[in-house]
């Protein structure tokens, strides 16, 4: 029986896993993808306390050789199923079922994407899902912004402080967006809203060159800009924990502010979590905050 079986091995569950295998626990990460979650996707990160500047792809393999280090076991198994068995934790897998005292689930979430020619190509090489991340990149560059709702135009109030020119794309005539931020964005000087409008192409080899827009009569046009930033939603991956959780509106798992969902000995860490800032900082932060309850749980419950 493992003391703790981690959901994902991005940053919150990576977190999570260090604490605990640094208490001496017995801890299995399991993870239906890729190492590191979402921030290998980041060509490069320049906000981590302590790193100057790293890859995405370097930052996920430095977390997978510390966490294997501390002696952690590492399947690449997608979780399908929790079922509960006293306070015990019985985590089903595409492959296996393993028993456990508790279950930190670091699933994480997924940013829509458009949909649209070269975007999966152009991720990292211009195509960009977080203007806090990337918009330090294109200073004095031309970038836009694809959506309507509060996180494209909180992007756009960001990039116009750091980009030369920011097109702001929407496919409506007004915003999703609380007044106050539209009237900040209205007030940018370096901001160009093109209305009733979408990103149909995005065109480049190596890195992104120009995009295509259509608009609702079916005119067409074509940008040259150096980034596109797409905000239009994160889907979070909690699908196969429903059963276990609260959600917010959104879809997030709700928790107490020290991660907790609502099942004893289940926690809740990272960007599937209801709150307020994803980062890299904030996944690090609920990682810790659910591994010392999950150790303090199997010290103190009886399996
Ligand atoms: C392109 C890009 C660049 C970014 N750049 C930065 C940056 O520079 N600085 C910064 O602070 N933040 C950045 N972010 C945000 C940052 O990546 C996230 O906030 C952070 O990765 C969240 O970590 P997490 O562990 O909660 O979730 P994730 O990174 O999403 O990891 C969750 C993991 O769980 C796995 N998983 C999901 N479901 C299952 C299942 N059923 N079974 C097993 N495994 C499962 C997923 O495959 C994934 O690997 C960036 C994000 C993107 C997309």
């Amino acid at each position: 029986m493992y003391d703790v079986i981690v959901v994902g091995s991005g940053c919150a569950g990576m977190t999570a896993a260090i604490y605990c295998l640094r208490a001496n626990l017995k801890v299995l990460v399991l993870e239906a993808k890729v190492v590191g979650g979402q921030i290998v996707n980041a060509s490069k990160i320049v906000n981590y306390p302590g790193i100057k500047e790293i890859s995405g792809i370097d930052f996920s393999m430095n977390l997978y050789d510390q966490v294997i280090d501390l002696g952690a076991a590492f399947k690449y198994e997608k979780v399908i199923d929790i079922e509960l068995d006293g306070n015990k934790k019985i985590v089903k897998t595409t492959d296996n079922s393993y028993i456990s005292k508790s279950v930190i689930i670091a699933s994480g979430a997924v940013n829509k994407h458009l949909g649209v020619n070269g975007e999966d190509k152009l991720i990292g090489k211009g195509v960009s899902y977080c203007a806090t991340c990337d918009g330090y990149f294109y200073k004095d560059k031309i970038v836009a912004v694809q959506g309507g709702g509060n996180t494209a135009l909180e992007d756009v109030i960001y990039l116009n402080d750091i980009a030369k020119k920011v097109y702001l794309i929407h496919r409506r005539d007004s915003f999703k967006a609380e007044n106050d931020l539209i009237n900040k964005v209205k007030e940018c000087s370096n901001v160009e809203i093109i209305y009733n409008s979408k990103v149909v192409s995005i065109n480049g080899n190596e890195k992104l060159e120009s995009i295509d827009l259509v608009d609702n009569d079916n005119n067409e046009s074509n940008i040259k800009v150096d980034g596109i930033f797409i905000a239009i939603g994160q889907i979070p991956e909690n699908g196969n924990f429903i059963k276990f959780v609260n959600l917010d509106k959104n879809g997030y798992i709700v928790t107490d502010n020290n991660c907790h969902s609502k099942v004893d000995g289940i926690f809740i860490a990272g960007d599937c979590r209801s709150k307020d800032v994803r980062q890299l900082t904030t996944a690090a932060s609920d990682g810790t905050l659910c591994a010392i309850q999950a150790i303090n749980y199997c010290k103190n419950e009886s399996f």
